[in-house]
């Protein structure tokens, strides 16, 4: 089940709602390829195709902020786990070319607006699934 999460500023009134964490057909490798463009799929398939059934792994749509531009964005990210392997995380970049840093938004203390820099105020708006 996931959960929507709005962010809002007080001080530009940026505001925009987010859907993060794992819905009933994010359970599917199929449905997760999906969630991701080319160069993506193309990687996780090419990780898929080397493992066996012993690979584990988890999908979740996470809040990513850029470290480059600040930006704010659900992105998908699947984590690929094996023993004895370091986990393999796969998300996109992005539109800037910087890297996002991930977190669920509610663990993060403070997320900040990219326009104004002020903290967002945050508030679960609802579940889906
Ligand atoms: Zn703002
Ligand atoms: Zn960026």
């Amino acid at each position: 089940m996931g959960y929507v999460l709005q962010l809002y500023c007080n001080r530009c009134n940026k505001a925009k709602e987010y859907r993060l964490g794992q819905g009933i057909n994010d359970r599917k490798i199929e449905n997760i390829l999906e969630h991701f463009g080319l160069p993506e799929r193309k990687r996780i398939n090419d990780i898929l195709k080397i493992y066996d059934t012993e690979t584990v792994w988890n999908y979740q749509k996470v809040l990513g902020i850029c470290r480059k531009c600040g930006e704010v964005e659900d992105i998908p990210r699947l984590q690929i786990l094996r023993e004895n392997e370091k986990t393999v995380t796969i998300k996109p970049s992005c539109r800037c070319g910087g890297v996002y840093r991930e977190t669920d938004g509610m663990e993060e203390v403070q997320v900040l607006c990219p326009r104004c820099h002020s903290v967002f105020t945050k508030e679960i708006k609802g579940i889906w699934d």
